[in-house]
């Protein structure tokens, strides 16, 4: 059991993970895909850097300062968070499940919202972004998930047994990987998942979804779409944990803390000023935050 799980290991995940391991936390820190900082061709307002610094450059000095702090950090895709007993939560990547007395969700910003005409437009009658909140919903009924990774193969996962359909469409985007998943999971998925890999054109319906028009001209029935673009994003878990939201970001307090107790967040999947500077800040106060909370646990 971990005192604190950190999920990113950009400015603010590293940032919170240095502030909790000085103050003697056993913490670990999850990592996996993109970094909006390893984008940044060069950082040049950041505080000390008189020349700038790539992206790329900082990104990696940030898990590198950890990692010789004696925090452990590990690549590994989380793919979702559960209450696990009051005191504590489980994080879940493929494989492996780490418990810990608290976590601090520094994601990043992920766009959720795929450019497909008609999803703006059908959120709130037939788009969804999370199956285990809104798949109870569309029992019996015929759903697709946008999506070409395991994140969208756990969503079409839990659908399959409420849907009478469930298609993944990767969106003109290679489906191997969504497919081996598909073909791997035993024949009572396999059987209801099917992969379709043709560009969506739009979103169409009357009063609420009746389907996906592809750029080929086909077309395929559709009562619900779930998006579930790349890896799960902080947004994604904290929809699933009925944390608090404010749009797509989530919400906290002066604290970092999130609507749950024990779960704090940080960075860009706060909103607001999208810098290094603001992620560092609340990466800072998160650490703290979940410092103070760990050691209540304690009493
Ligand atoms: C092109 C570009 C240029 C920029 N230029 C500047 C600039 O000049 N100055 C400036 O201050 N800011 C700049 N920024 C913004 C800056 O990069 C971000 O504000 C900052 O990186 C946010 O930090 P963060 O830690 O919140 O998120 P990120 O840096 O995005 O880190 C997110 C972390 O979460 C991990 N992650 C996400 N999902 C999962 C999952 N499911 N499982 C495990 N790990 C996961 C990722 O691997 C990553 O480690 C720029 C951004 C871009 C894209």
């Amino acid at each position: 059991m971990y005192d604190a799980i950190i999920i990113g290991a950009g400015p603010a995940g590293i940032s919170a993970a240095l502030y909790a391991k000085r103050a003697n936390l056993s913490v670990l820190v999850l990592y996996h895909g993109e970094s909006q900082l390893g984008k940044a061709h060069k950082i040049d307002n950041y505080y000390g850097f008189v020349d700038g610094i790539t992206g790329a450059e900082l990104y990696a000095a940030g898990i590198e300062q950890a990692k010789k702090l004696g925090i452990e950090v590990v690549e590994s895709e989380v793919t979702g968070i559960q209450f696990e007993t009051e005191q504590s939560y489980s994080v879940e990547t493929p494989g492996k499940a780490f418990s810990g007395k608290s976590v601090v969700i520094a994601t990043g910003n992920k766009k959720l919202r795929p450019a497909v005409k008609g999803i703006k437009e059908f959120e709130g009658k037939g788009i969804s972004y999370c199956a285990v909140c809104d798949g109870f919903f569309y029992r019996g009924k015929r759903v697709v998930v946008v999506g070409d990774k395991l994140y969208a193969f756990q969503e079409a996962s839990h659908l399959a047994p409420i849907a009478s359909s469930v298609v993944v469409l990767t969106d003109g985007k290679d489906t191997a990987e969504i497919s081996a998943l598909v073909d791997g999971a035993g024949p009572a998925l396999a059987g209801k998942i099917t992969v379709d890999g043709r560009k969506i054109a739009e979103i169409t319906g009357g009063s609420s979804v009746g389907s996906v028009v592809f750029a080929d001209g086909g077309s395929i029935p559709a009562d619900g779409v779930f998006v579930a673009l790349g890896s799960a994003g902080g947004a994604d878990f904290a929809k699933k944990l009925g944390l608090a939201l404010d749009g797509d970001s989530i919400k906290v307090d002066q604290k970092m803390a999130t609507s749950a107790r024990g779960i704090f967040s940080c960075g860009n999947v706060n909103g607001g000023l999208l810098q290094v500077c603001k992620a560092v800040y609340e990466g800072g106060v998160a650490g703290l935050s979940a410092v103070e909370y760990v050691r209540s646990l304690s009493k």
